[in-house]
């Protein structure tokens, strides 16, 4: 128990809580996000296995080597799932409903093993769906640089 908290009492706090983070992506995560500036999607490949990693990864899942090669991958993919969202987290932590649903697909891409979660424009989607990356170099924040998908066609 902290200071001036009896035995029995619960503490409590006032929600929602919104606490400001500050942190790093990480060597690997910043190599990709310095490719997406230049609009170039790129993935770690394990030299290990041969297991390409989009979003990279450091270290292979399959085979724990470390995975020090890039590749720069193609920008069309295939959707292998999708979910539709109607509300989103706001700035307060609280949903919020969007104005328009919106497609969130898992997207493998060409030349991948592994698949990455991003929103699908268009407003429809089915599995096998052939789609092209959409790459934002400007955006306001880094996370949103990988701005999504399209379809392909
Ligand atoms: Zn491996």
């Amino acid at each position: 128990m902290g200071p001036g908290i009896e035995v029995g009492q619960v503490p409590r706090a006032a929600l929602p809580i919104n606490p400001a983070f500050q942190w790093s992506v990480g060597n690997w995560m910043d190599h990709f996000y310095d490719g997406l500036k230049e609009g170039k999607l790129l993935a770690s490949k394990c030299p290990g296995c041969a297991r390409v990693y989009l979003p990279p990864r450091m270290i292979c899942e399959r085979c724990f080597t470390k995975c020090e090669e890039w590749v720069e991958l193609p920008e069309t993919g295939t959707v292998e799932s999708y979910t539709v969202a109607h509300v989103k987290v706001g700035a307060n932590g609280e949903f919020e409903e969007l104005p328009q649903p919106e497609v969130i697909a898992l997207v493998k891409q060409d030349g991948a093993d592994t698949c990455v979660a991003a929103r699908l424009q268009g407003g429809s989607a089915s599995v096998g769906m052939k789609v092209k990356v959409v790459i934002d170099p400007e955006a306001e924040s880094f996370v949103n640089m990988l701005a999504g998908y399209r379809p392909a066609e």
